[in-house]
C-alpha cells in the first residue's frame, strides 16, 4: 500500500470543491503535461464529463476548472478575483489560449460536454480529453478525479508507482505499534515519515504557509457579505454573525480581530457561536470560487479551521506552536480514510468528507488537550462514529446547501469526540479507529447512489435553475 504525504491531505486549494473543481483542473495540466510538445499542434480540444462530475459540475465549477486548466492557470497561486472575468472571455469569445500562448477556437457549448447519463467504469468522477492534431492525429486520454483534488490517469492505473515512508502507517494500529516501538508520540512519527518527501525545514515551512492561509481565510470570510454565486441567493452570513459577536465593532487586521474575540465573552453559547462563524467563513469563501486549504476536501475545507481557531482563541493550552503537531496528527489520520476507505463524495457521501475532517480534527485536538496515543486515535474514531451514513445532496449541485453549515456540524462534533476521548482513562473503547473506518468504507459501497454527491436524491430534490459553467 502506498504511502501518502499529509500534505497530500492537507493543503492549499481554490473552492467550490476539490474533486469536481481542482481535480479537473489539475487534471486539464496533467494532459497538457503528457501531451508535451506536442501542445502547439492542437488544432481542436474535446472535453467529455462523465458520472457525478456530470450531473453536479455545473453547480462545482467544473467546467471553469477545466478552461482555466487548459489554459495553463495554477489554482494554487491564480487570483480568485479575476476568475469570472478570465472564463467569460473564452466563453463569449469562444477562443482559448492553451497555456496562455497557444490560440484555438473553443465552443464552449459543443466542446465541453456534461454527459449526465454516461459513466465511466473505474469511478464516478470521470472525465476524458481529446485533441485533434494539425497533422490529423487525435490524441484521446480518461481522467478521474478521486477525491481530494486527488487525479489518476488510466494509464496510472496500471502503472502505478508506489511509494513508502520510513515507518509506514496504513491503519491505527500501525500509528499505535510504532509510537510504542520507536518511543514517539503521533506529530514526531509523522515528523520523521514526512521527510520521505521533503526536509523538516520544508515540512515546518509548509504548515506555516498552510496556517497563514487558514488564518487569512476565516478572517476574509468574515469581511465580506453579499449573496453567494450559483443562482441559489444563498446570503453570506459570517459578516453578520462577526458582526454581532464583536458589538457592532470591526477590526483592521487579524491581530487585532483575534484580540477582540478574546477579551470578549467566552461563555458556552458565545464560543459555540464563534466556531460556526470560523467554519461558515470558511465555506463562504469556498463556496465563492475563493482560496481556501483543502482538509481533505473542499466541502469540509471549513471544520479544521473551526477548531484550530476555537483552539487558538480559547485554550489556554494552545498556540503557535501547536501548529506543526496539528496539522501531522490531522493530516496523518486523513491518509488513513484515503488509504483504507475514500475521502470523494461521490464515492461515500458526505462521511467521506465531513466525517473524515471530523475525525481528523478530532484527532489532533485530542493531542492539544493532552491525549495520549490511543485517545487521539479514539477520539477520531468518536467523530466519525457519529457521521457514518451521512449522505452527499448538496442542493443544485452547489457546496452551500447543506454544505456550509455541515462544517460547523462537524467542527463541534470534533471539539465534543476530543473532549470524551481525553476524560476515558479506562481504555476499555469496543470500537478502534480502524473498526470504524472499515464500517465507514462499507457504509459507502452499500449507499445509494443518489447520495453520492449527484444532486438527485435528498435535499438536492428541490429543484432549481442553474447557469452553464
Ligand atoms: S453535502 Fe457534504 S460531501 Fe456533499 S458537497 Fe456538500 S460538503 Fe461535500
Amino acid at each position: 500500500m502506498e504511502s501518502i504525504s499529509v500534505f497530500d491531505i492537507i493543503k492549499i486549494g481554490i473552492g467550490p470543491s476539490s474533486s469536481h473543481t481542482m481535480g479537473p483542473w489539475k487534471a486539464a495540466a496533467m494532459f497538457l503535461s503528457f501531451l508535451d510538445k506536442k501542445v502547439l499542434d492542437i488544432e481542436k480540444l474535446n472535453v467529455k464529463l462523465f458520472g457525478s462530475l456530470a450531473k453536479t459540475g455545473r453547480g462545482h465549477g467544473t467546467g471553469v476548472a477545466i478552461l482555466l486548466g487548459f489554459s495553463g492557470e495554477d489554482y494554487t497561486k491564480i487570483d480568485p478575483l479575476t476568475i469570472g472575468e478570465k472564463v467569460d472571455k473564452i466563453v463569449s469569445e469562444k477562443i482559448i489560449y492553451i497555456q496562455g500562448k497557444h490560440k484555438i477556437d473553443f465552443d464552449s457549448e459543443t466542446d465541453l460536454l456534461f454527459l449526465n447519463k454516461e459513466t465511466l467504469q473505474y469511478h464516478p468522477n470521470g472525465m476524458r480529453f481529446e485533441v485533434v492534431l494539425k497533422n490529423g492525429e487525435t490524441i484521446s486520454k480518461e481522467y478521474f478525479s478521486v477525491g481530494g483534488g486527488f487525479v489518476v490517469s488510466d494509464m496510472e492505473l496500471t502503472n502505478q508507482v508506489l511509494h513508502q515512508t520510513k515507518y509506514p502507517c496504513h491503519s491505527g494500529q500501525d500509528i499505535i505499534d510504532n509510537c510504542k516501538r520507536l518511543n514517539l508520540e503521533i506529530p514526531e512519527l509523522v515528523l520523521l515519515n514526512e521527510q520521505a518527501w521533503r526536509t523538516e525545514k520544508e515540512i515546518r515551512a509548509q504548515v506555516n504557509m498552510i496556517w497563514e492561509e487558514i488564518k487569512g481565510c476565516v478572517f476574509r470570510g468574515t469581511k465580506r457579505k453579499g449573496v453567494l454565486p450559483g443562482g441559489l441567493n444563498v446570503r453570506r452570513r459570517a459578516y453578520d454573525m462577526n458582526k454581532k459577536l464583536l458589538g457592532g465593532k470591526s477590526s483592521a487586521n487579524f491581530e487585532d480581530w483575534i484580540t477582540a474575540i478574546k477579551n470578549g465573552r467566552q461563555d458556552f453559547n458565545t464560543v459555540n457561536k464563534w466556531i460556526s462563524t470560523f467554519a461558515i467563513a470558511v465555506n463562504e469563501e469556498n463556496a465563492a470560487l475563493g482560496r481556501i486549504v483543502t482538509a481533505p476536501t473542499n466541502g469540509a475545507s471549513g471544520v479544521i479551521p473551526a477548531v484550530m481557531m476555537y483552539a487558538y482563541c480559547f485554550l489556554d493550552v494552545f498556540d503557535e506552536d501547536n501548529i506543526l503537531d496539528f496539522i501531522l496528527i490531522a493530516g496523518e489520520i486523513g491518509t488513513l480514510y484515503k488509504k483504507k476507505a475514500t475521502i470523494s463524495a461521490a464515492m461515500g457521501g458526505c462521511q467521506a468528507e465531513i466525517g473524515v475532517s471530523s475525525s481528523m480534527a478530532a484527532g489532533a485536538l485530542a493531542y492539544v488537550l493532552g491525549g495520549n496515543t490511543k485517545q487521539i486515535l479514539q477520539a477520531a474514531e468518536i467523530a466519525m462514529e457519529h457521521h457514518l451514513g451521512m449522505t452527499c445532496d448538496p442542493i443544485g449541485g452547489l457546496v452551500q446547501i447543506p454544505c456550509i453549515e455541515r462544517n460547523s456540524m462537524g467542527a463541534i462534533k470534533a471539539i465534543t469526540a476530543a473532549n470524551i476521548a481525553v476524560e476515558d482513562i479506562t481504555d476499555t473503547s469496543k470500537i478502534t479507529l480502524d473498526d470504524v473506518i472499515a464500517s465507514m468504507w462499507e457504509t459507502a459501497q452499500d449507499m445509494n447512489g443518489k447520495y453520492k454527491e449527484t444532486s438527485e436524491g435528498g435535499l438536492a430534490k428541490i429543484p432549481v435553475n442553474i447557469p452553464n459553467c
